[in-house]
């Protein structure tokens, strides 16, 4: 009969110690991270950055990003507002901010040109961080406007308003649009500086986006010449999958000084913080998910300063750092 022979001391056969496990070096690389983020400091520029976060892809993570990066630099200091411009309210409602039919909000900005000094209200997460609510009226918002004078222009002209007589002048301002390129969306192109695109790593993440810019480039011409894109965030990365590699190596290979080095995992965290009305900074301000916004937001700050010392230096004729290309 067969017959295996097993050893009379038994050992394992592989030396295996939890330290070597996969998931081991992930925490010991959060905890480093962590550390790094703790001790870390920031300059701000000392101006009001208005960066608008669209894509219009929808559920790419533009509200999750809207809502973080700007809880991630209210905790470094920085004074932000968050402007919901999608009738989905989910902004909103991520910063604990009521947004009922009743309250005063974006809608009645755009359509019946209250100030937005009138509707903005403090999220409960921090006396820095900002929100001009949106309510389900702004529904209704998008036919609204086609019969208003200066339709593309309201949000702009409204912001600029309320920017000049603030007492104390805010740092950024983050517009989080619709998922579509609709008129919405095209006020707040004419009231940034900035775009940041979230891209998530999953197949068609690529489509719509010459879409996008071409809409982007249109904005440029005709409405905002100084609308630029300046930040594309990977967002819901899993790392084991491939796929996800390589949708991350495309798109660093068409904007490779937009991306940012940072990527957003996919995080159970991230998205459980909604239902609470916390940001995932409130929420588990130590989880990977976290983490991932916490860096994305001090490096958001740090590549605008780089970009500006160089943008400087250039300007005095000393040209040792090249010049941001910026375009797409
Ligand atoms: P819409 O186009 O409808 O406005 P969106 O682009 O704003 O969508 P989000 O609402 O931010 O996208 O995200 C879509 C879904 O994916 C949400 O349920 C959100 O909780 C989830 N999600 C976003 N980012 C992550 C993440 N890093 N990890 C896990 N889930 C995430
Ligand atoms: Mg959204």
């Amino acid at each position: 009969m067969f017959h295996v022979k097993q050893p009379e001391n038994p050992e394992p056969t592989a030396s295996f110690s939890l330290d070597d496990s996969p998931i081991a070096r992930e925490l010991a690389d959060l905890t480093a991270r962590r550390r790094v983020l703790d001790a870390v400091t920031v300059t701000l520029s000392g101006r009001t950055r208005v960066i608008t976060v669209s894509n219009q892809k929808g559920g790419v993570g533009k509200t999750t990003t809207t809502v973080n990066i700007a809880a991630a630099l209210a905790s470094i200091g920085a004074r932000v507002l968050v402007i919901d411009l999608d009738p989905q309210g989910n902004a909103s409602t991520a910063l604990g901010v009521p947004h009922t039919a009743d309250i005063p909000s974006i809608y009645d900005v755009l359509i019946d040109d209250f100030p937005i000094a009138d509707i903005v209200q403090t999220s409960p997460e921090s006396p820095n961080l900002l929100c001009a609510p949106s309510t389900i009226h702004l529904a209704g918002a998008e036919i609204e406007l086609v019969s208003q004078v200066a339709r593309e222009h309201r949000l702009r002209t409204a912001l600029d308003e309320y920017l000049s007589n603030l007492e104390e002048r805010l740092d950024f301002v983050v517009i989080d649009c619709p998922p579509s390129l609709g008129l919405l969306t095209i006020n707040a192109f004419a009231a940034a500086g900035e775009l940041l695109i979230p891209i998530q790593c999953e197949y068609y993440a690529l489509e719509g986006l010459s879409q996008l810019l071409g809409t982007v480039r249109m904005i440029q011409k005709h409405l905002n010449p100084r609308l630029r894109l300046s930040t594309i965030l990977l967002t819901m990365y899993d790392g084991r999958t491939r796929l996800a590699q390589q949708v991350a190596e495309e798109v660093r290979e068409h904007f490779p000084q937009e991306v940012l080095s940072t990527v957003i995992p996919r995080s159970v965290r991230v998205s459980e913080a909604p239902s609470f009305g916390q940001t995932v900074i409130a929420y588990d301000g130590q989880s990977a998910g976290a983490v991932a916004y916490r860096e994305a937001a001090v490096e958001m700050v740090r590549r605008d300063t780089t970009t500006e010392a160089s943008a400087a230096s250039n300007q005095h004729g000393t040209t040792s750092a090249p010049a941001d290309e910026g375009g797409q």
